[in-house]
């Protein structure tokens, strides 16, 4: 018996939250619809039928590469798409519109923590491709069926390098690679819908041995324990096989998710039995470093995945709490599993507040903890902070008590003594003035004072207004509250 060493890559698909397939204008959210009804000739594969690519799906690419960190110091760079034949009775057309070999993704990385550690895995690349229909197999039947609302579809598929050592690495990469997407609003990332799919690559090597060993690929895999539970079991499995002095088979298993075990499905082809070639009906892609620019700002999540990054390998605890809150900003729409949420919305609701204002919370609560964390984290400070403390601070910031500035203060004064953020502001005198009547006085007497600025301002000078807002701020010694300030001033220019 030999002790072997583990090697896995993996291929991931993403469905783009794209509100239309790739090459058509069909729908392409049909998880509720009946079979066969969001389709047109272009999906179907129809003779003459040409496609159009989604601008959308491109963009949406863009932004996973930033993700992926593919594009640092990229300026220009083409991409195209080419054409991969093989018949599959969900593929109407015959083949596949994917990417050879110049993918709108190339070589980035991404950074995780597994046991305390960050580890670093390799991405090879990600190229845009459309996905195929959907076959069901009816129980006691000798037929199957063809659902071709799927076809279509815009996957991004990322292939990372054979980078990972463990169950637990590959597990964790899929959850690193699922947050970023979900992050940079690339794809909805809904497991159960199948909007990411791993295909999971497993070999063995002799410990010390550099070369790799034959590797299998279980495919469609739509959990994160199933990606470990695919690992742990080809390790035994091959291992055994291994050690009769027996060779692996290199071939395509799926997962048996009741037995805990993997299975063969079909044996491995080669790129070369695909003879891709370029699309002919899609003009190569030119992408700009414009365009590139474009991507990035698009998602402000960026940073937040930094900080967040910084969080997970320092403040484990805590960083389940940011996770849940920046999940919620991005995506106010799909609730995050985790329980601080459901506080963090409660409190939110109690507040009499909107969508908006939940959102403005998130994002505040994030903006605002990074510097404090930045600071406590360089300081080798222990954080403790109530995940109540740190509602009840964005709730004053979010209903006009506190403003952004103080919020901060509050929060960080929480942190270092423990105490509620509602009776630090009290007792620092940092609750802003909301009383309309008492503001408006102010606002008339810093008119009065200034009377060149006010005129400047009647005659359409918006420059003027934050100066007139900072002269309010003043005069209230900071308790005004901007936003109402900057109202009522509006309201004056109107009378
Ligand atoms: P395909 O599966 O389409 O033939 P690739 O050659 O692009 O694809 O590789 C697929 C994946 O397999 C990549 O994620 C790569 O890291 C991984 N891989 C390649 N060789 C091995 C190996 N010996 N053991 C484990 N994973 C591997
Ligand atoms: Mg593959
Ligand atoms: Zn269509």
């Amino acid at each position: 018996m030999s002790t072997y060493e583990v090697v896995i890559g993996i291929e991931t698909h993403v469905q783009l939250a794209t509100k239309t397939k790739l090459f058509c204008g069909c729908n392409n959210d049909a998880r509720e619809a009946e079979p066969n009804s969001y389709v047109c000739p272009v999906c179907t594969g129809m003779p003459g039928a040409l496609p159009v690519l989604n601008k959308r799906a491109v963009e949406l690419s863009l932004q996973a590469g930033h993700a992926l960190n593919a594009y640092e110091g990229a300026k220009e760079f083409h991409s195209k798409f080419d054409r991969k034949n093989y018949f599959y009775p969900d593929s109407p057309m015959n083949y596949q519109i994917t990417q050879f070999d110049e993918p709108i993704v190339g070589k980035g990385y991404v950074e995780f923590p597994v046991d305390g550690e960050t580890k670093r895995v390799g991405i090879t690349r990600a190229h845009l491709e459309a996905d195929a229909g959907k076959l069901t197999h009816p129980a006691g039947t000798d037929y199957s069926l063809v659902d071709l609302n799927r076809a279509g579809t815009p996957l991004l598929e990322i292939v990372s390098e054979p980078d990972m050592r463990s169950a637990a690495e590959a597990k964790a990469y899929a959850q690193e690679l699922y947050n970023l997407m979900r992050y940079a609003g690339v794809s909805d990332a809904n497991l159960y819908y199948g909007n990411m799919r791993f295909d999971v690559n497993v070999s063995l090597r002799p410990v010390g041995s550099k070369e790799f060993g034959t590797r299998t690929e279980s495919k469609n895999l739509n959990s994160f324990r199933a990606v470990a539970g695919v690992v742990e079991y080809e390790m035994k499995r091959q291992a055994k096989i291994l050690d009769k002095g027996e060779k692996i088979v290199q071939e395509t298993r799926g997962w048996d998710e009741n037995k805990g075990e993997t299975f063969s499905q079909r044996s491995k082809e080669e790129a070369h039995d695909y003879r891709y070639f370029p699309e002919p009906d899609i003009p190569p892609l030119v992408i700009t470093e414009e365009m590139l620019v474009e991507a990035k700002q698009a998602m402000p999540e960026q940073e937040l995945s930094r900080l967040r990054a910084r969080l997970l390998a320092t403040t484990p605890a805590l960083a389940d709490k940011v996770e849940a809150l920046i999940a919620y900003a991005v995506h106010p729409e799909v609730t995050p599993g985790v329980d601080v949420c459901a506080e963090y919305l409660a409190a939110a609701e109690s507040a009499d507040s909107s969508e908006s204002i939940n959102r403005t919370m998130a994002l505040w609560l994030i903006g605002s903890l990074k510097p404090v964390f930045n600071e406590l984290v360089e300081a080798g400070t222990q954080i403790i902070l109530k995940s109540e403390y740190l509602f009840s601070a964005a709730q004053l910031v979010a209903t006009g008590k506190l403003n952004s500035n103080s919020g901060k203060i509050v929060i960080q004064d929480s942190v270092s003594t423990g105490k509620a953020p509602e009776d630090i502001a009290k007792n620092k005198n940092l609750i802003q003035n909301s009383d309309t009547g008492a503001l408006e006085a102010i606002v008339d007497e810093v008119i009065a004072a200034n009377p060149g600025p006010w005129e400047q301002f009647k005659a359409g000078e918006q420059k003027v207004l934050g100066f007139l807002v900072g002269q309010v701020m003043k005069a209230s010694k900071g308790q005004a509250n901007p936003p109402m300030v900057n109202d009522i001033l509006k309201k004056k220019l109107g009378s």
